[in-house]
Parts: structure tokens; C-alpha cells; sequence
């Protein structure tokens, strides 16, 4: 299967992130910004880098756009910009959009105009480094729906030595652990046998409240 090829457009502080990451990790990368300076100092980090106005529909259609399978916007504060650039690679049938929102209003429109995923990184950076300010055993904090989120929280010390089993976290907390990190090792399939050892990391997916008693298990 060929590898997926990405466009990321607007080359600020999350563009170009997300970009090098998606570059770094071997993928081809075309990374579009219409101020000519950020592109030329993107070099490095896409594979091909272009200026050009994402709004203007035939400069993304002599880019190729079409051609790729996910396209990125992420242009933040100019909302004008980035609702015409969403609809415009929707109209020439890009398969899969996603889209950087600034706000719920700017995200509910981008939903309506047929973004295939809108994201909001600073609301969500914030809400997991406040988990993590709360508890310094939370490491990470994916919320997946408004009641419940995934974990990744210190192994609680009584849990230390026991089995999964034993523990029974499932029955006594409701939720469920889907990995266990051990060092550089991870378990991703762990069994009712599996022993928590000291210096574990557990990723945990349930309801909010009772993630919550699972953290003030120490
Ligand atoms: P970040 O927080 O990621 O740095 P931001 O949310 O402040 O970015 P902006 O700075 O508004 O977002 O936009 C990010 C980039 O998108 C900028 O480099 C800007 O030049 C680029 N950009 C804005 N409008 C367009 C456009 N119409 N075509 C191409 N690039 C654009």
C-alpha cells in the first residue's frame, strides 16, 4: 500500500509542528503558507514547501491538493481564512480535512461545512495540563466523550505486587486498563494474570468519577 501523503497549510506554531512530527516520522509533507519568509524556513522540516494563498481555489488546484489524503488547516486567527480554505478542498473533493478550530463557534461551523475533523489544541493542552497540575500522578488525559477519558496515571503503590486479577479493577473501580507501561517496555494486551510492577504506568479508560477514585488510590 502507498504511503500516505499529507498538506499541511499555514506554517505557524501548530502547522509546522504538526508537520515536522508527521515529516519526521517518514511521511511525505507539503507544507503551504502564504508569507513566503515561513516557507522558506520550512524547508527543513516538509518535503516540499509552497507559498501560495490556500483561499484562492486554482492555486490549490495547481498544487494538486486533490492528490492528497489528509489536509491539515491550520490557520487559527484568521477564521475567514480558514472557513474558505475548508470549503474550498471540500468542493474539490478532498478526501479527509481536518481542521484547527479557535473556538466551539469556529468549530460548529467547520463541522457544518463538512470538516472531517475539527481539533482544538490549545483548549485541550490546557485541560490536560490541568489534570496534570491537579495530580502529579496523572501523566496524560484524553478526553473521549464529555463523562469519559483515557488516563495515564502512576501505578497507586497498594496496587504494586498485585495481579490484575487480584487488583480487580475493573469490578471495584469500573474501569478497564488497556495498557501497562514497564520502562521502555508496553503491554498493550494485558491479562487478568499480568503482576503491577513497581514504577508502572497505567492507561486507564472510564467514566470521569470513577477515574477520578482510581487516582486517590495511592
Ligand atoms: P499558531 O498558534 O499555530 O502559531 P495561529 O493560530 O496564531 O497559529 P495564524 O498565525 O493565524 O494561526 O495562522 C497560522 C499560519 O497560517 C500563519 O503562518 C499564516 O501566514 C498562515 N495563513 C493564514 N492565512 C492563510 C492563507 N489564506 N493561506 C495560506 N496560509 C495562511
Amino acid at each position: 500500500m502507498a504511503q500516505k501523503q499529507f498538506a499541511v497549510i499555514g506554517l505557524g506554531r501548530f502547522g509546522s509542528s504538526v508537520a515536522k512530527t508527521l515529516y519526521e516520522l517518514g511521511y511525505d509533507v507539503l507544507g503551504i503558507d502564504v508569507d513566503e519568509e515561513l516557507v522558506q524556513d520550512s524547508v527543513d522540516i516538509v518535503t516540499h514547501a509552497v507559498a501560495c494563498d490556500s483561499t484562492d481555489e486554482n492555486a490549490l488546484k495547481s498544487i494538486g491538493i486533490r492528490n492528497f489524503d489528509v489536509v491539515v488547516v491550520a490557520i487559527g486567527d484568521d477564521v475567514r481564512s480558514s472557513i474558505l480554505t475548508t470549503l474550498t478542498l471540500k468542493e474539490m473533493g478532498v478526501k479527509m480535512i481536518v481542521v484547527k478550530a479557535q473556538d466551539t463557534m469556529h468549530g460548529k461551523v467547520l463541522e457544518k461545512i463538512g470538516a472531517d475533523r475539527v481539533v482544538y489544541p490549545e483548549r485541550d493542552m490546557g485541560a490536560r495540563v490541568a489534570h496534570n497540575l491537579i495530580s502529579p500522578n496523572i501523566l496524560d488525559y484524553i478526553e473521549l466523550a464529555d463523562d469519559y477519558s483515557i488516563l495515564e496515571i502512576q501505578a497507586p503503590s497498594k496496587f504494586v505486587g498485585r495481579s490484575l486479577e487480584q487488583i480487580d479493577i475493573r469490578r471495584k473501580y469500573g474501569c478497564n486498563v488497556m495498557a501497562i507501561k514497564h520502562r521502555t517496555h508496553i503491554n498493550i494486551a494485558p491479562i487478568a494474570s499480568d503482576i503491577i510492577q513497581e514504577g508502572d504506568v497505567l492507561v486507564v479508560v472510564g467514566r470521569n468519577e470513577d477515574l477520578d477514585e482510581l487516582d486517590e488510590t495511592r
